[in-house]
């Protein structure tokens, strides 16, 4: 407004104004440019020439399908986002070798019912081998089908699944060897509750594989990974151990697993420990895998000399033990002989005498803890790791006792019942040309085996029961019988 009042200013617009009027009304000189004629011949020649045209077109085109093409990745992204789903499984989860395998049983059943197996689908396929050793000594490979490397499709109730299993060229697990891998599954939003149940399915798979067995889990860093395929249960009438012994420890285990309510209402830490010590083959392991498979119970086996494993590590693993598992620390005393660890290279554990103390105490927790430890050389051990508390059983598996390996004969030449090397006790397959011999006959040799083994114990000789075991794997009833006497070894000189 103030500048209207004045008049320069508001002159100066009019002016200003009238300037542009004029300006817009004097026709401009003529720019340097393209004249009309020239304007003519460029289009002549761009409408005359097919190429240019044509080039025009093409360009045209391009621009088109740029546009369409970027427009169709952003709408598939967009799509992707709003109606698929995507889960990830890393192959250091558990599901991922239980997804692999639920893969491999689909094709596996759709082959059964003579329909084209899912995997041939991709053309990328992997084979995973088991290979199966029967006890006649011949043997049967199954090879399954599992999704290899790339992209893969399949239905699972009715909808389609993508699969893409990825494989990282840079990392590797230190541990098993194998490149890191990533399983990717895709499936419509709305099936996204699928994923769940078809994990389950894998789960339950997975978990029927082991219905009945035994798994062996080792250290794997800091967690605990199971090793190897799980192990039929070993029968505990197949380790025969010295008169009352397995008994006795079988009943103190169960008698403590009973009473997990008082221990919590005394404030005590449920926990029991085992040491099993004796010359090597006297059945320590075999007996602890026995009895773990009679109570349903898994391994935890850990190697103390283990490289990389420090006390930290040791308490965390031993504070994450699976449910329903004993802890098996074999051979103590060669991880502790004298406090400190030192392999034959001169390499010193990272574990302390101290630590594994602390880690067998832990902390006071209500949470069950069942430790067996086994030695083959008990003097050797420090007084703090088996005091009570820490160990509360102490059993010698001592070498063969006469009546021990006259057991153990009945086993093997007996008509009823007999154990294969596996420790399956199985009906008797006889060897070629060989006579079943009558129950008597066979306890008349099994006292002969007691007698023979009580004289050479006498002379200071002894023989193990793996040795025992082997004996009889080899040779025939009667012809084992001067085996033994050979096989007898004075004590202290390790046979087995
Ligand atoms: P340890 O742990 O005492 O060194 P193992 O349990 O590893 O001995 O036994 C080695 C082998 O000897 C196994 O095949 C096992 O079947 C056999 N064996 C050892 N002791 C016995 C036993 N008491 N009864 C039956 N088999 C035995």
């Amino acid at each position: 407004a103030s500048a209207h009042s004045e008049a320069g200013p508001s002159t100066n617009i009019t002016v200003d104004s009238n300037v542009a009027d004029q300006t817009s009304n004097v026709t401009t000189p003529p720019v340097p440019g393209p004249s009309a004629e020239d304007q003519s011949f460029v289009s002549r020649i761009m409408s005359d020439n097919p190429y240019f045209s044509a080039g025009a077109g093409l360009m045209g085109i391009g621009v088109v399908l740029t546009v369409f093409r970027r427009g169709l990745t952003l709408g598939t992204t967009f799509a992707q986002r709003r109606m698929l789903v995507t889960l990830e499984i890393p192959s250091k989860d558990r599901a991922y070798p239980w997804f692999l395998e639920w893969m491999a049983a689909q094709s596996a059943s759709q082959v059964g019912k003579g329909k084209r197996p899912m995997g041939f689908r991709s053309h990328e396929l992997a084979v995973e081998t088991s290979y199966k050793q029967h006890e006649n000594g011949s043997s049967e490979a199954v090879f399954n089908l599992v999704p290899g490397p790339g992209t893969h499709y399949f239905k699972y109730h009715g909808t389609w699944f993508q699969v893409k299993r990825e494989r990282d060229a840079k990392l590797m697990d230190l541990h098993s060897g194998s490149p890191w891998e990533t399983l990717t599954l895709t499936t419509l939003s709305a099936y996204r509750h699928l994923f769940s149940s078809l994990l389950t399915e894998a789960r339950a798979l997975a978990e029927a594989s082991t219905e009945g067995k035994t798994v062996v889990y080792t250290a794997w860093g800091v967690e605990w990974r199971p090793f190897g395929k799980p192990r039929s249960r070993r029968e505990m009438g197949s380790v025969v151990l010295a008169e009352g012994v397995s008994e006795k420890i079988e009943n103190d285990l169960r008698s403590f697993l009973g009473r997990g309510k008082w221990y919590a209402e005394r404030g005590i830490p449920y926990r029991r420990g085992y040491l099993l010590h004796g010359p090597p083959g006297s059945g320590k392991t075999s007996f602890i895998q026995a009895l773990a498979g009679s109570l349903h119970y898994n391994i935890c086996l850990l190697n103390l000399a283990e490289r990389g494993l420090t006390d930290d590590k040791l308490n965390h693993l031993l504070g994450l033990v699976p449910e329903r598992s004993f802890i098996l620390l074999e051979d103590v005393d060669s991880a502790f002989s004298r406090r400190v660890q030192t392999s034959e290279d001169g390499y010193k554990s990272s574990v302390t005498f101290s630590g594994l103390l602390n880690a067998l105490d832990g902390v006071a927790s209500s949470e069950e803890r069942i430790i067996f430890m086994t030695t083959n050389h008990y003097e050797r051990l420090d007084p703090a790791l088996i005091r009570p508390g820490r160990v509360d059983i102490h059993e010698l598996l001592d070498d063969a006792a006469g009546e021990q390996a006259k057991r153990l004969f009945v086993k093997f030449y007996g008509n009823s019942t007999t154990v294969n090397p596996e420790g399956e006790e199985k009906g008797r397959i006889l060897r070629e040309g060989e006579t079943p011999l009558t129950d008597e006959e066979v306890e008349a040799l099994g006292n002969e085996v007691k007698q023979i083994v009580e004289d050479e114990r006498s002379q200071g000789k002894t023989i193990s029961m793996a040795s025992l075991q082997g004996l009889f794997i080899r040779t025939g009833a009667k012809e084992s019988l001067g085996g033994i006497r050979e096989l007898c070894r004075s004590k202290g000189q390790e046979g087995v």
